[in-house]
């Protein structure tokens, strides 16, 4: 089923194998020959992914008193996405090769192209095709209802915006995000987990007054492009590109991309758009339902609020952080993901230098009680030097080994994975000062 085009970018390659070596994504249903553009998440990518989402829901949610979180369905009523506009607008005009039928965005090939890019045949017309996966809802045939697989999340928020604001206090500006999954059954797929077919996204839907929108884009731009400077990602790799007139909504005045610098150029990792009242708008008209807040702080003004929009990928996120971590230390033999303590996937990994001799019954004792505080790992298999490259690989930032003196004086060397340094610390001290240097 997989229709497996060689990716022409070695670092992409490289994290395709090893995320596949070391557990942190595979190709969902590989023994059944795989699904094209859909990824399944192992040990390691499920910790990494975790640590994006509860990075952002604590960014986002608990440590801010106008925002606050839901968790809406993936099915959702059908005349949802007619009112939001998918169901009309959600086409990408594709082209496909008359002799490899390979497909592409007609916006992703440079303007006029009539030749394949691939083997050079004739492309053909193009198409239109709608992005969103069809479901039925009912038990028999008869009755059942075709529904879609919700493409953003954004709209499970709008259409709750009175349960929310009727059984909250909240007052404008404020913001209501969610995080989950949304299904594109995307034309041109590749690159990883960059375009997939099923993938998370995090949104926030920041309700304002209209005439504030200006003001509140600009510090959203910011605060999001800064947030992924916060997870360690190098601040000379992202920047803020503000959409061109001719990529504009109809109903959109501005927008931002938050890009990083991928192997294959400048792309996508989030979008912050001033939509308006639109989306209120729409759903007010489709379900003849009042969309609206009451200003109690200006004399109880009834008005539809303007949006600030910031749609992030978890799954494009954990791309960057696989992309800028990726690091192959040619003068010690190694490749090192460079993940900030912050999301890597464990914290730290506890190892005996020789099964015997009490050292394991030690680092054992160590690794019991490191664990009940942060994400940990123990491994007694082959050398001490493989022990220490599979860490550099799983991003581990330290390394404790339990040797003969810890048996005498009860202390331990503590390996930072960049520098390789190593130093001796007491046992006691270690979830004090591992606790700091996580936490930074
Ligand atoms: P693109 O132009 O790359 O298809 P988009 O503009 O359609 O993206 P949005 O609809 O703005 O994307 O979605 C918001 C975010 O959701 C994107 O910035 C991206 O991080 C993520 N996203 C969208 N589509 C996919 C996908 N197919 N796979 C992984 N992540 C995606």
């Amino acid at each position: 089923m997989a229709k497996s085009k060689p990716m022409s970018y070695p670092l992409m390659e490289k994290l395709v194998a090893l995320s596949r070596r070391r557990g942190f994504l595979f190709q969902s249903s590989e023994i059944y020959g795989a699904i094209n553009a859909v990824w399944d998440y192992g040990p390691l990518g499920v910790e990494l992914k975790r640590n994006v989402k509860n990075i952002w829901w604590q960014d986002m949610i608990s440590s801010r008193d106008n925002i606050v979180g839901m968790d809406t369905a993936i099915l959702m009523h059908p005349e949802t996405w007619v009112a939001s506009g998918h169901v009309q607008n959600f086409h990408d005009p594709m082209v496909e090769c008359r002799k490899c039928k390979r497909r592409y965005r007609q916006d992703h090939l440079p303007e006029n192209t009539v030749r394949c890019p691939e083997c050079g045949d004739e492309l053909g017309e193009p198409k239109q095709f709608n992005l969103m996966f069809k479901t039925f809802l009912g038990s028999t045939q008869e009755n059942a209802q075709e529904i879609y697989l919700r493409p953003e999340t954004a709209q499970g928020i709008f259409v709750n915006f009175d349960n929310v604001i009727s059984s909250t206090r909240l007052k404008l500006p404020f913001g209501i995000a969610q995080m989950g999954k949304s299904f594109r059954n995307e034309i041109t797929t590749g690159n990883f987990i960059f375009r997939s077919r099923e993938f998370e996204q995090m949104e926030m839907e920041f309700f304002i007054r209209p005439e504030e929108n200006a003001h509140w884009l600009e510090y959203w731009a910011q605060e999001r492009l800064n947030w992924f400077v916060s997870l360690g990602i190098r601040a000379e790799k992202l920047r803020l590109r503000p959409h061109g007139p001719d990529e504009l909504a109809h109903y959109s005045t501005a927008c931002y991309d938050v890009e990083y610098e991928f192997p294959f150029g400048f792309s996508e990792l989030e979008g912050i758009a001033d939509r308006g009242a639109y989306d209120l708008e729409q759903h007010q008209q489709h379900s003849r339902k009042k969309l609206q807040f009451v200003d109690q702080e200006r004399g109880n003004e009834k008005l539809t609020p303007a949006v600030i929009e910031s749609s992030a990928g978890v799954d494009r996120t954990v791309l960057v952080l696989m992309a800028d971590a990726y690091w192959e230390d040619e003068a010690n033999n190694r490749v090192v993901m460079r993940f900030s303590p912050k999301v890597a996937p464990y914290k730290v990994a506890v190892f005996p230098l020789f099964n015997k001799d009490g050292m394991p019954e030690m680092a054992d004792a160590i690794y019991k009680k490191l664990k009940k505080t942060m994400p940990a790992f123990y491994d007694t298999a082959g050398s001490i030097g493989k022990r220490y490259r599979r860490q550099d690989e799983a991003g581990t930032p330290f390394c404790i080994t339990v040797d003969h003196q810890s048996l005498e004086d009860q202390t331990v060397t503590l390996r930072d994975r960049d520098s390789l340094e190593q130093i001796r610390v007491s046992a006691d001290s270690l979830i004090g000062l591992l606790l700091e240097k996580v936490m930074g």
